[in-house]
């Protein structure tokens, strides 16, 4: 970054921190040549893809967030780093909208987690939804065991009573 003052390349960055609720970073700058300081402002382009969160503020779509969160959903299961990192970096490219909630970008990752491992599905799932209610959390489990048949219901119900059990202790 260019000093306005007197057009050095040796600048260095002296704090940073969010501005405009999240939609802007604000950037405190010295220069190296004539000390003095100007501020710079990093804003996402209209393109770039917005998460709208359940608090309602707005932060920009970051693939890496959601690979971090896929990979603790599918610690020691048989799905790819790979598998993870395409689905979440081709997600900007397949969402039209410049916004979308994060409710919406929890049930793609369900839908492709339902696909790809159940108890990675379980998992995220428990994370998730954020309990608002047990029953509501019961009934998809159910639902999953139905939808996959006897062979796979007592591993799915083991883990379902595991979270169980991990909330009332939370
Ligand atoms: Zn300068």
């Amino acid at each position: 970054m260019k000093c306005p003052f007197c057009s050095s390349d040796d600048t260095r960055v002296v704090n940073s921190r969010p501005s405009d609720e999240g939609a802007a970073i604000r950037r405190r700058r010295e220069c190296n040549a004539c000390h003095r300081r100007f501020t710079t402002y990093e804003r996402a382009q209209f393109e770039a893809l917005m998460v709208r969160k359940r608090s309602g503020r707005r932060e920009v779509f970051d693939p890496d967030k959601l690979v971090a969160k896929l990979r603790i959903a599918c610690n020691k299961r048989p799905v790819s780093e790979k598998q993870l990192r395409a689905f979440a970096y081709a997600f900007e490219d397949e969402v039209s909208l410049p916004e979308i909630s994060s409710e919406e970008i929890g049930r793609r990752t369900l839908a492709l987690l339902k696909h790809l491992d159940d108890v990675a599905y379980i998992r995220f799932l428990s994370v998730y939804r954020d309990f608002e209610s047990v029953e509501r959390f019961i009934e998809e489990i159910r639902q999953l065991s139905g939808e996959r048949g006897a062979t796979t219901q007592p591993s799915l119900e083991d883990i379902a009573v595991e979270k169980l059990q991990k909330l009332r202790r939370d």
